[in-house]
């Protein structure tokens, strides 16, 4: 009954009127790459957050839906962190929105937002039964995911047809529990309750299974290899190997695309980033692109704004008068932003914890149009060395580098054809197609080359470059889709120095910190990734504080906002929380609920 003690409210906590709403150009093409100038601030900005990733734009829009002028800060030309799109010779490329799940959910906390409704593809067609991932292991036969839980459920039991008591124990694993909750849970409560619940908790077993490894858990449910290889075939998504990350993840990332399958967004991911850049400008706030933050300000023990860097001038103060989001990772901000007095605890944390995987990506233009290629809007997983037999998964990120070859070593490989996920491609794009294939690479292989300008980079570097690009079109892209032999007139490859040039990240890290055990359980860390800091008005978003992944740095986003405006857990879980509030002042909310828009 205790919801009844809380009371309704009919606006966010906090909520301002705007006084008046400014022109809205957050859905021109130039608005994500708004170039810094201390001019272009707006006056009396309440929040600046740095980074313009989901995260750092979600608890943007979210504060401007309530009142608040938010100035987002980011260091790259192009807004969007890893939502963000290039063009290069008329092909266009997305490069870290591949798929997503969840969309119900995520697409709709993404409209409430923007407060415009973000529209998704599904990924794979009836025929099919909306096969969303392909997942190839060397030695056996491919497996297609399906976005329906009941029909993967069915699908593994044709398939492993002498083994249906280890599917119905996966299963029973899968189904979602009250023990997948407390990591989160816990970083919303006072920071000094957190130490005696984890110790009671780990005495009592209330994490259940969450906190073991994927291996150990998928390895006690099923001793078929085959079955194991499908449920760690997708591993790539959360990235490293499954001896290490924590099943609490690899569970949540299975649910999260086999309960409604994936989407994709219409007109690709900058749409999702205009929409939210729309809504901040709305309320008089600006996403400027190049400005890269060196400096969060502390005055007299308050986070009052930042400095962008500009050139040898010194920098550039944007002062804020509510508070500072990082939305940069915790790394960034502990390790470079912060004065270091500050980061004791925060670096304590950070110090058990390792970066997550690191890519390379090779983006292949394609001169052929989207309707006569007729490519799948499934994505491949390519697994040439998980061995079957012994059901050991392969990651090249847990190999020791003098062993790492990327010539030698058969690469696990994602590949996927943004131009056949979205149905408005052909709209943009009449003549051409594009396919992107990922693999895991560790940064230190590159790291020689790291000093070394972007673009200007010595020519071993682009010979190896590209002999990884040809290795990959050839053994992966080729392999499956031989009919594209001639259709190829492109071939770009970025490795974790691209990444790390474009995202901003600790060694081109593509998913924040890597998804150990401690991440989740321990104290320090808990009370560390978590959106409040030890700084008065300095607050905390993005994967770090919640899991990677877009789904991941949505409700990040919203985790934070609810902090910032004052939510706490209890109003939350009684559904009197920051997202029930802001249904109420949303226009898409409204139109949905008169089913007047469909989500998908
Ligand atoms: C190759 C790749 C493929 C992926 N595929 C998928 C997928 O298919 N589906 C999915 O759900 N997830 C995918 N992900 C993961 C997902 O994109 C991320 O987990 C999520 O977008 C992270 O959002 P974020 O806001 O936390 O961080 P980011 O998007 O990394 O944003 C951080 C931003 O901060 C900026 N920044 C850093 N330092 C500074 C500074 N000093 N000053 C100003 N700005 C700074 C960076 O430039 C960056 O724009 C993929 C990621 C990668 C890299």
């Amino acid at each position: 009954f205790y919801p009844l003690l809380i009371p309704h409210r009919s606006k966010p906590k906090g909520y301002r009127k705007l006084e008046k709403t400014y022109e809205v150009g957050g859905n021109r093409p130039s608005a994500l790459r708004d170039g810094f100038t201390s001019k272009k601030i707006p006056e009396d900005v309440d929040f600046v957050v740095v980074g313009s990733g989901v995260s750092g734009l979600v608890t943007g829009a979210v504060l401007s839906r309530v009142g608040k002028k938010v100035v987002v800060l980011e260091q790259h030309y192009l807004a969007g962190g890893c939502m963000h799109c290039f063009e290069e010779k008329g092909f266009e490329f997305d490069t870290g929105l591949h798929y997503m799940g969840r969309i119900t959910k995520y697409g709709g906390l993404l409209s409430l937002a923007a407060d415009k409704d973000i529209k998704f593809a599904r990924l794979g067609n009836e025929e099919n039964g909306w096969t969303y991932d392909k997942i190839v292991v060397n030695g056996a036969k491919d497996f297609d995911m399906r976005g329906d839980e009941r029909k993967f459920e069915e699908d593994l039991k044709a398939r492993f047809k002498d083994s249906p008591q280890d599917v119905e124990r996966v299963f029973k694993a899968l189904r979602g529990s009250l023990e997948d909750g407390y990591p989160f849970l816990l970083r919303m409560i006072p920071k000094w309750l957190v130490r005696p619940l984890v110790f009671l908790a780990k005495q009592n077993g209330w994490f259940g299974l969450a906190a073991k490894t994927a291996s150990e858990v998928i390895g006690s449910l099923t001793t078929n290899n085959k079955i194991k290889a499908v449920l760690l075939g997708t591993t790539g998504d959360e990235g490293g190997s499954p001896d290490k990350n924590c099943w609490l993840i690899r569970k949540g990332i299975l649910r999260h695309y086999i309960s409604e399958g994936g989407f994709y967004p219409v007109g690709g991911p900058s749409e999702i980033t205009k929409a939210l850049i729309a809504s901040i400008e709305k309320a008089g706030g600006r996403v400027l692109v190049r400005a890269n933050v060196e400096q969060i300000l502390v005055e007299g023990g308050r986070a009052t704004g930042v400095v962008v860097k500009k050139g040898s001038s010194g920098g550039v103060r944007v002062m804020a008068k509510e508070g500072v989001v990082s939305a940069v990772g915790t790394s960034v901000l502990y390790k470079k932003l912060l004065p270091p007095s500050l980061c004791k605890p925060g670096l304590t944390a950070i110090s058990k914890l390792r970066p997550s995987a690191q890519h390379i990506s090779v983006f292949v233009g394609l001169k052929k149009p989207k309707s006569e290629l007729k490519l799948p809007s499934y994505n491949y997983w390519v697994l040439p060395n998980m061995d079957v037999k012994t059901g050991k998964y392969f990651s090249p990120m847990e190999s020791d580098l003098k062993d790492y070859d990327p010539m030698s070593i058969p690469p696990m490989a994602f590949m996927g054809f943004p131009s056949a996920k979205d149905p408005s491609w052909e709209g943009r794009h009449p003549a051409k197609s594009v396919c992107c294939i990922i693999t895991e690479a560790p940064y230190d292989y590159f790291e020689a080359w790291a000093a070394q300008r972007s673009g200007r980079r010595e020519a071993n570097y682009n010979a190896i470059k590209e002999k990884i690009g040809k290795r990959l079109v050839d053994e992966i892209l080729l392999r499956f889709h031989p009919e594209l032999k001639d259709a190829i007139e492109f071939v770009e490859v970025g490795t974790p120095l691209s990444s790390e040039f474009y995202l901003g990240s600790e060694k081109g890290s593509s998913y924040g910190i890597a998804p150990d055990s401690d991440r989740f359980y321990d104290p320090d860390c808990i009370n560390t990734l978590r959106p409040d800091t030890n700084v008065s008005g300095l607050w905390i978003t993005g994967q770090d504080i919640a899991t990677a992944g877009i789904a991941g740095g949505i409700a990040a986003a919203y985790i934070t906002a609810s902090a910032i405006l004052g939510y706490g857990l209890v109003e939350t879980m009684a559904k009197r929380g920051l997202v029930d509030d802001m249904k109420k002042i949303s226009s898409v909310e409204k139109l949905r609920k008169d089913k007047r828009i469909k989500l998908v």
